[in-house]
């Protein structure tokens, strides 16, 4: 892997007219598909067998029992992330609601014209977000559509999950009116929509456990920042299950209890409440050119557990 000098990581900070960016060059993407295909194909030709459609159900010292059988193992690693609840067991950092699924929704339109990019530019597949309250991130995908992410309608009563890849319309409706107010002469269709669930805790921290006595391991509560945290996670928890002292095993993050989540049905209203604080705050912050963060926002932030 190739490191960038601490020059090329320098942010570039830009300010007109009271409208701010920051320019990071530094900043890289992935395919995650790609990733999650190359890593099974690695594992393959090193003798680990992958079972897919395989859903695990009660887990215990050396079994996890799933819908094709028992699998037995010395030690079991527990990495659902927004799914953790559909297992159960007494598995650590995971008992009474210390992680729930958060949804977060993605739009791709269809391939845009090289009219249309010579208008907009990233010609470097620059990856863009806002630093709105109810954040969107977008990036140019190679085949030249803009892929655009946020969360629209972010809970589902009872950690209910997003189920297989239905997004509901208004949250396509309001992806597309945000990217819109991003290019208001771009004229586009929605090509795909896609949503998936994130692991959010009660104050939006991931946790890394291991139970030494039964040898099992979760990891969960990235809060949307998985992609490159689950490697860290991984070996994290890798050096715990070794028993010895690591740098890693010192990380603050093992072991760090995060809260529970009220019960239903304040959850769902507080959750609900706190989206709605945030769209409110984010159009007040935007009608009235705010310099600072505003105190409806700061509430909301408090309501939610968010460190400010
Ligand atoms: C739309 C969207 C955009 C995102 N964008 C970014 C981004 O730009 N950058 C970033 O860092 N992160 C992003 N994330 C978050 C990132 O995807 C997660 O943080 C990351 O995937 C977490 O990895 P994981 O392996 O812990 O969990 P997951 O990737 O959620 O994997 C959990 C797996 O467990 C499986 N599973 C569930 N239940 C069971 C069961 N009972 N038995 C067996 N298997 C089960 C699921 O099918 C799934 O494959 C995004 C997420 C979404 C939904």
């Amino acid at each position: 892997m190739e490191f960038l000098d601490a020059e090329a990581t320098k942010a570039h900070i830009n300010v007109d007219n009271a409208q701010g960016s920051v320019f990071f060059p530094g900043a890289a993407r992935i395919d995650p598909a790609l990733l999650t295909h190359g890593l099974a194909r690695v594992l393959r030709t090193q003798g680990v067998t992958i079972c897919e459609d395989t859903a695990a159900g009660h887990i215990g010292k050396n079994v996890v029992s799933t819908n094709r059988g028992p699998v037995t193992g010395d030690t079991i690693f527990v990495c659902l992330e927004g799914y953790s609840d559909t297992v159960s067991g007494d598995l650590p950092g995971l008992a009474g609601r210390q992680v729930i699924p958060v949804f977060s929704s993605m739009i791709a339109t269809d391939p845009l014209p090289t009219s249309a990019w010579e208008d907009i530019g990233w010609e470097g597949r620059e990856c863009l977000g806002d630093t709105a309250h109810t954040f969107i991130y977008a990036q140019r995908t190679d085949d030249d559509r803009i892929a655009l992410g946020g969360r629209g309608a972010p809970y589902a009563f009872g950690s209910g999950l997003p189920g297989d890849g239905e997004v509901p319309a208004e949250v396509v409706d309001l992806l597309r009116t945000r990217l819109s107010s991003l290019f208001p002469d771009l004229d586009f269709e929605v090509a795909h929509a896609w949503p998936g669930a994130l692991g959010v805790t009660r104050d939006w921290c991931a946790g890394i456990f291991f139970d030494q006595d039964r040898r099992i391991g979760v990891t969960r509560g990235y809060a949307g920042h998985g992609v490159t945290a689950t490697h860290l996670a991984a070996k994290t928890l890798l050096d715990r299950s070794s028993g010895q002292p690591t740098p890693l095993t010192s990380l603050p993050w093992n072991d760090h209890f995060s809260g529970r989540w009220e019960p239903e049905p304040i959850r769902w209203l507080g959750i609900r409440s706190m989206h709605r604080i945030f769209t409110i705050a984010d159009e007040w912050e935007a009608i009235t050119g705010a310099k600072k963060t505003s105190l409806l926002a700061r509430f909301g932030s408090r309501l939610a557990g968010l460190h400010e």
